[in-house]
């Protein structure tokens, strides 16, 4: 597929501009001994018009654009594949310059599209009922391989443009890989960047407490936390980051996260049979959760090849559901969205079938 933005690709020795924030761009522009407003002109061609390369950007003089050839590059990721699911939800497959493979996945709205980006190959953080824990992790994303997966599909595929909801969760713990994030963050935000509202940006995490602190001082995105228990006995065994940062921790990091007025933390819990999907649990963690506002998304567990749990049956998850509700709280079954093809929460790995004909 020949895809606009993967002429500078190849190059690895220049400084890749989409690796820089506004400010950066400014700071490297300005030691050219050029006007600074050229960074947002730069970053409006990158982001706004899909400048594949310094000699699409037809405003800016040619020795200007010649300059900066010479010294910096526009990187872009290869779309392998789009599978699409018989929900409609899509998994796209991209190839990273140095030959390892992330997903992302589009879930399709009534008017728009949320995309659903990786921050990293593979998962260092082992949780037991996800996929992409069990991969190797290979390394970080850059902040360009982390925005190029939301500008690749804006400007390759039909819907792109529609892309309206950005969640930060697919492969990797954003949080791990906070500086990258936050720069990405930062370009997605930028109006002449992405321009992409923090009001429709959602960081997930599975509770990297110090980090979660932080981001609290350097964005204002929303946060949903990957919780799936509400006991330290239970957390400790399906997610080992509980034994660093326990459920005390965490909870109180929630409480002091900043919020606009209006907007209200998520807590994801991946319903499973027979380890944290019954009633007792239901009202701990109505307990656990008092004083905090916030939503539940209860997702029943999403099977994978080899996969080790199961999901409770229906009842058993609208009674967990009618709990919370009983105790005030907005508690929402989420159903698997592309389970079918693997893009389903906690089914990432990076490895969809990289062969055969796509489906745009
Ligand atoms: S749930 Fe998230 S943090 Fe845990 S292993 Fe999977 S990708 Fe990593």
């Amino acid at each position: 597929m020949q895809l606009r933005g993967d002429r500078e690709g190849s190059r690895v020795d220049k400084p890749n501009l989409k690796d820089m924030t506004l400010k950066e761009i400014e700071g490297f522009i300005s030691d050219l001994g050029k006007e600074k407003y050229r960074a947002k002109q730069v970053m409006k061609w990158m982001y706004q018009s899909g400048a594949a390369s310094f000699d699409d950007m037809t405003n800016i003089s040619k020795d200007f654009r010649t300059g900066l050839s010479a010294l910096a590059k526009i990187s872009s990721l290869e779309i392998v594949k789009i599978q699409t699911s018989r929900d409609g939800t899509k998994k796209a497959l991209f190839k990273l310059n140095d030959g390892n493979f992330i997903e992302s996945v589009l879930i399709p709205g009534k008017n728009h599209w949320t995309l659903c980006v990786s921050t990293q190959v593979g998962c260092r953080m082992g949780c037991r009922f996800c996929f992409t824990g069990k991969c190797d992790f290979k390394r970080d994303l850059l902040p360009s391989e982390i925005t190029d997966q939301i500008t690749m599909l804006r400007f390759n595929t039909p819907y792109g443009k529609d892309i309206k909801n950005i969640v930060i969760m697919g492969m990797g713990e954003p949080l791990e890989n906070y500086d990258n994030t936050l720069k990405a963050i930062r370009i997605i935000t930028a109006d002449c960047g992405l321009a992409i509202s923090n009001r429709r940006i959602t960081l997930s995490t599975c509770g990297i407490v110090p980090a979660i602190r932080r981001l609290g001082e350097d964005a204002s995105v929303n946060l949903a936390v990957s919780l799936n228990a509400p006991d330290n006995e239970t957390r400790n065994f399906l997610m080992p980051i509980n034994k660093k940062y326990p459920l005390e921790a965490l909870i109180d990091a929630c409480l002091k996260y900043p919020m606009p007025r209006r907007r209200r933390l998520t807590f994801e819990y991946v319903l499973i049979e027979g380890v944290n999907a019954s009633l007792k649990d239901a009202v701990s963690l109505a307990g656990l959760l008092r004083g905090l506002r916030c939503k539940l998304n209860l997702i029943p567990f999403n099977e994978y090849p080899e996969s080790e749990f199961r999901a409770p049956a229906q009842t058993d998850i609208e009674a967990f559901r009618d709990v919370l509700i009983k105790h005030n709280y907005t508690a929402v079954i989420r159903a698997g969205r592309g389970g079918d093809i693997l893009a389903a929460c906690g089914q990432l790995s990076g490895r969809g079938n990289r062969t055969g004909e796509d489906n745009v």
